[in-house]
C-alpha cells in the first residue's frame, strides 16, 4: 500500500519552479521585471550559450538592504504586496514574491546589491536552494544578479534547452518586450560578448519598433490614440500589406506589461476583416491603460495572461477604434516593381553609375505601399447585366468638375480605353499611373456591398420560388442548413425541411439572380459544413454574404462587354472599400506613373 507523505522543500520549490522557469528566456524575464520594478532607468543582460550558461543583469534600481537579502529567496518573500486588497492595485510587473526562490531551486545564483542610502553593499549566494552567509559587497548602487548553470540539478529540464541561437531567440522576444512596454529605459542586451540590441534611453517608441522590427514595418504603420470610458488605447497598427502568417508580431501591453489575450487579439484581427486574407495575420502595437481594479493580473504564475472585469466592452472599443483607423486610409494594393519586374535581380544590369543612384538604391523599399488617390472616371451610362451601378452615375465629365488642386484627369476618357486581359483583369489609364483591376475580386467586394448595405436598411429584395427548388443534402449537412434557417432567411434565402435529408429553397436574394438558388445553397452548405466554431451571428451573416457575393460575381474567364466593364469601373466609385474583395485580396493594383518610368530608366 503506497503511503502518502509531505514532500521535501527543496522538491516543492522544483515543481513550482516548473511553471515559472521554462526556458532561459523566463529567468531573462523574471529578472528584468525585478529591475524594472526597483525602479531602474538603465538595465544591462548579459547572456552566454544561450543563457544556459550565465545570465548577468545590472540595474540602477533601488537596492535591497543587507538584512532583505536573504529574504529576496523566501518563496511568498516580497516587498510589492501586503494585503490581498493588494492584489487589486498592482503597479509592478512582480508581486507573487516567486521568481528568485524558483530560480535559485534550479540554478547557482549570485546576488549582489547595494541600496543608494548604504555605504556598502551586501551580496549572498544561494545554490539550488542552499542559501550562503551574506557579506560585505563593494559595489555600486544597483543590484546585480548572476543565475549560472541553469537546471543543473534537474537534468530532464536540462534536456529540453534548445541550442544557444534558439534559446537567445526566445531572450530576445523577452527582451524587445519590455524595451517596447517601458520606452524610457536604457537596455542593453549582450550574448557571449556581443552586443545584440542597444536601446537608448531617449529612443522613441517608433524608434524602438524600427529598432527590432526594421523599416519594412515602422514606414507602414499608423498611430492610434482613443479613449473610452476610464480606457486609453494608443499605439500603432500596419497597413495590412505588412501582414504576417501569424500573431507574433501583434503585441499588447496592458499598463507597461506585455500581455497575451486571445479575444483582444481576435477584436484586433475583426478589425482588419475583409483587409486580410485567411490566414494572414495583422502587425499591431497596442497600448491599454486600465485602472487596475479593472483587470485581475494575478491569472497566470508567468502573469502573461489576466483577467478583465468588462472584456466584451474592450473587445469592441479595440475592434472599433481599429476598424475607424483602418477606413480612415485609403488602401489601394500599391504594385511593388520587384514582385513583377524583379527589381531585385533586373532584367538588365543597370550600369553601377545607375545603381547607386535612386533608381536601385533601394528605391522599391523607401516607398512601401503607401497611400495612393486614385481617380476615378466616371460613366454616364448603366448596364442591364449582371452589372449594375448602385447608384446613378454622376454625369459630369472628370474635366468639368476639375478644380485647380484637383489631380489633373487624363486627357483621355479613361473608360474608352479600359482593356480586358485574359477575360479576367480590366485595365485603365488614371492620373497617377495604370491601375489593373481583378474584374471578380471588385465585384465580389460590390455585390457584398450592396448585400450588406440593403440587410442593414432592409430593403433587401429576395425573389420568392413559385415551385421551390429541392436540394439534396447528407442528414448533417440539412440539418446545419436548417439550424441557420432564421439568419438565411434575413439574407433572402428561404429555405425548409423537405425530410430525408432534402431541404426546399424557397426564395432567394435577387441581387443574386445570376446564379440558380441550388448553388447558391451548395456553397453556403460546404461553408457551413466545414465550420468548427460555432460563429455570432454577425459573423455568420458576413461570411454568408461574402460567400453569396463571391458565387454571385463575375467570374475570372467570363468576357465582359465594353459597357459591362464601364459600369463595373464605376462602381468601384461607390464601394466603401473598393480595395480589397470579402476575403481581404487586393481588388486592384496601381502602377504608378513614376514605376513605369523608373522601370524604362525615364528618370
Ligand atoms: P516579486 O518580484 O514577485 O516580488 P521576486 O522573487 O522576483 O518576487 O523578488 C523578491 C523580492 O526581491 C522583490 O519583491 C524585491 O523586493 C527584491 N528584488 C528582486 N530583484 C530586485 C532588484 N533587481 N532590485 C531591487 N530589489 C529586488
Ligand atoms: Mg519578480
Amino acid at each position: 500500500m503506497p503511503r502518502i507523505r509531505q514532500l521535501a522543500n527543496s522538491v516543492v520549490s522544483k515543481i513550482a519552479a516548473g511553471e515559472v522557469i521554462e526556458r532561459p528566456a523566463s529567468v531573462v524575464k523574471e529578472l528584468l521585471e525585478n529591475s524594472v520594478d526597483a525602479g531602474s532607468s538603465r538595465i544591462e543582460i548579459e547572456v552566454e550559450q544561450g543563457g544556459a550558461d550565465l545570465i548577468r543583469v545590472v540595474d540602477n534600481g533601488c537596492g535591497i538592504l543587507p538584512e532583505d537579502l536573504a529574504l529576496a529567496f523566501a518563496n511568498h518573500a516580497t516587498s510589492k504586496l501586503a494585503t490581498a486588497d493588494d492584489l487589486f492595485a498592482v503597479h509592478t510587473l512582480g508581486f507573487r514574491g516567486e521568481a528568485l526562490a524558483s530560480v535559485s531551486s534550479v540554478a547557482q545564483v549570485m546576488l549582489q546589491s547595494r541600496a543608494p542610502e548604504q555605504p556598502l553593499g551586501a551580496e549572498i549566494s544561494c545554490h539550488g536552494g542552499e542559501m550562503s552567509e551574506a557579506r560585505a559587497w563593494n559595489g555600486s548602487i544597483g543590484t546585480r544578479i548572476e543565475v549560472r548553470h541553469l537546471f543543473y540539478n534537474t537534468p530532464v529540464r536540462r534536456k529540453f534547452l534548445r541550442t544557444a541561437s534558439t534559446e537567445i531567440g526566445h531572450v530576445s522576444e523577452n527582451f524587445t518586450r519590455v524595451a517596447l512596454a517601458k520606452p524610457h529605459l536604457h537596455l542593453t542586451l549582450r550574448h557571449n560578448d556581443k552586443i545584440v540590441y542597444e536601446v537608448p534611453a531617449k529612443a522613441t517608441l517608433m524608434e524602438r519598433i524600427r529598432l527590432f522590427f526594421g523599416g519594412e514595418v515602422a514606414d507602414q504603420l499608423y498611430a492610434i490614440d482613443a479613449r473610452h470610458g476610464p480606457a486609453h488605447l494608443y499605439g500603432f497598427i500596419a497597413n495590412p500589406v505588412c501582414e504576417r502568417g501569424n500573431a507574433r508580431q501583434q503585441y499588447l501591453f496592458l499598463n507597461g506589461r506585455w500581455i497575451r489575450d486571445r479575444s483582444l487579439g481576435h477584436a484586433l484581427q475583426e478589425g482588419y476583416r475583409g483587409l486580410l486574407m485567411t490566414g494572414r495575420y495583422a502587425v499591431a502595437f497596442l497600448y491599454l491603460e486600465l485602472p487596475p481594479d479593472l483587470v485581475d493580473v494575478n491569472v497566470h504564475p508567468t502573469k502573461a495572461e489576466v483577467r478583465f472585469r468588462d472584456a466584451q466592452a474592450l473587445y469592441s472599443f479595440i475592434l472599433s477604434t481599429v476598424r475607424d483607423r483602418l477606413r480612415a486610409e485609403n488602401l489601394t494594393a500599391r504594385m511593388r516593381p520587384p514582385s513583377v519586374f524583379g527589381n531585385t535581380v533586373p532584367l538588365f544590369q543597370p550600369r553601377p553609375s545607375e545603381a547607386s543612384g535612386s533608381l536601385f538604391g533601394g528605391g522599391a523599399r523607401e516607398e512601401p505601399n503607401r497611400v495612393v488617390s486614385d481617380q476615378w472616371p466616371v460613366v454616364s451610362e448603366r448596364k442591364q447585366s449582371g452589372i449594375e451601378p448602385v447608384a446613378p452615375a454622376p454625369t459630369v465629365s472628370p474635366q468639368e468638375d476639375a478644380s485647380p488642386l484637383a489631380p489633373r484627369p487624363s486627357p483621355l476618357a479613361p473608360h474608352s480605353r479600359t482593356l480586358q486581359l485574359h477575360n479576367a483583369y480590366l485595365v485603365l489609364e488614371t492620373a497617377d499611373g495604370m491601375l489593373i483591376v481583378d474584374q471578380h475580386a471588385l465585384h465580389e467586394r460590390i455585390l457584398f456591398e450592396q448585400l450588406r448595405e440593403k440587410l442593414q436598411t432592409g430593403t433587401l429584395e429576395t425573389q420568392q420560388l413559385l415551385i421551390p427548388e429541392q436540394v439534396e443534402l447528407s442528414a448533417e449537412q440539412a440539418a446545419r442548413t436548417l439550424e441557420h434557417r432564421d439568419q438565411l432567411a434575413e439574407l433572402g434565402l428561404g429555405v425548409e425541411d423537405f425530410g430525408g435529408g432534402t431541404v426546399l429553397v424557397t426564395s432567394y436574394p435577387t441581387l443574386l439572380a445570376r446564379r440558380s438558388p441550388t448553388e447558391i445553397l451548395r456553397g453556403v452548405v460546404d461553408h457551413l459544413t466545414n465550420k468548427g466554431r460555432v460563429p455570432t451571428r454577425e459573423q455568420f451573416l458576413s461570411e454568408i454574404m461574402s460567400l453569396m457575393a463571391c458565387h454571385a460575381a463575375v467570374r475570372s474567364g467570363d468576357p465582359l462587354s465594353a459597357e459591362e466593364i464601364d459600369a463595373l469601373v464605376a462602381m468601384r466609385h461607390f464601394a466603401q472599400d473598393a480595395h480589397h474583395c470579402p476575403h481581404g485580396r487586393p481588388t486592384a493594383l496601381l502602377f504608378t506613373r513614376q514605376d513605369l518610368d523608373r522601370q524604362f530608366r525615364r528618370t
